[in-house]
């Protein structure tokens, strides 16, 4: 039986928690069995996703599907299907799954197309993207990230998402345009460079704001015209870069 679908939307992706909590975290051992960790995923999809309202099959089965407890430091690994974001290293966190499933289905991706993913992180957000777009680049400005992320991303078989390291305010003009764009970092405003890189009809999702007010906007272009429509509170990283935010505002 299905359990019955929250009316709230929950808000958060940084290290602050904020909103309504679900109910006790599903608690597995340190060196949980591989059966108990698919077990905890396909709980994941079902109580924090399915449940908050996000009703895109592809996108639940693309969730259902990566191994989280993969592109999580290892002693995380028994927590990788907690309602949370956590670390990954230099003070940057790997989003709650909520949020990603979210961000994903605003882009209403239909396997075609070519995404651009700004913030890679460790590589999660990209796998998911790669399951659901034809090909996946994804930037990242640290470069160790960016490397773990690479060798992460190339073991686990998404050979259709590739990492880039740098600016990704910048975008990747040699590369575009891209049918959909995802910003995994929080900057004062979407970067002029990524709306001339979206295509003619692209969509493109990005957290807008400074450390304690951010909003998801989903941002359509239909030719020379971008409609904003503003999703959900959240709460991201700081995007850090020539158009973003230039230094570390908040930490
Ligand atoms: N999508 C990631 C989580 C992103 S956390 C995942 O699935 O794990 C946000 C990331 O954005 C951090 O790794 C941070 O280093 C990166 N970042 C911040 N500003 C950036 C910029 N201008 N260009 C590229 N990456 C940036």
């Amino acid at each position: 039986m299905r359990l019955p679908r929250l009316k709230f939307k929950f808000m958060d992706d940084g290290n602050v928690l904020r909103g309504p909590r679900l109910g006790a975290a599903p608690c597995l051992a340190m060196n949980a069995a591989p059966e108990d960790l698919a077990a905890a995923r396909l709980a994941m999809v079902d109580e924090q996703i399915w449940r908050r309202n996000i009703s895109d099959e592809n996108v639940l089965a693309a969730m259902r599907q990566v191994p989280r407890h993969e592109f999580v430091p290892a002693e995380l690994r028994n927590r990788a299907y907690e309602d949370l974001p956590l670390p990954i290293g230099e003070g940057q966190t790997i989003s709650q799954p909520y949020i990603v499933a979210a961000m994903t289905a605003a882009l209403r991706l239909r396997g075609t197309e070519k995404v651009l993913e700004i913030g890679a992180g460790c590589g999660y957000q990209g796998a998911i993207l790669g399951c659901l777009a034809r090909e996946v680049c994804t930037i990242e400005c640290r470069p160790e990230l960016a490397a773990q992320a690479s060798e992460r991303l190339a073991r686990l078989g998404y050979v259709n998402v590739h990492v880039h390291c740098g600016d990704g305010t910048l975008g990747l003009a040699e590369l575009a345009p891209f049918d959909a764009i995802l910003v995994a970092a929080a900057g004062p405003s979407a970067p002029a460079p990524l709306m001339d890189q979206l295509s003619a009809d692209g969509r493109m999702v990005v957290p807008v704001g400074d450390t304690e007010n951010q909003e998801l906007h989903l941002i359509e272009r239909v030719g020379g015209i971008f409609r904003t429509t503003i999703l959900e509170p959240c709460r991201f990283v700081p995007l850090v870069g020539a158009h973003g935010w230039k230094d570390f505002p908040f930490r």
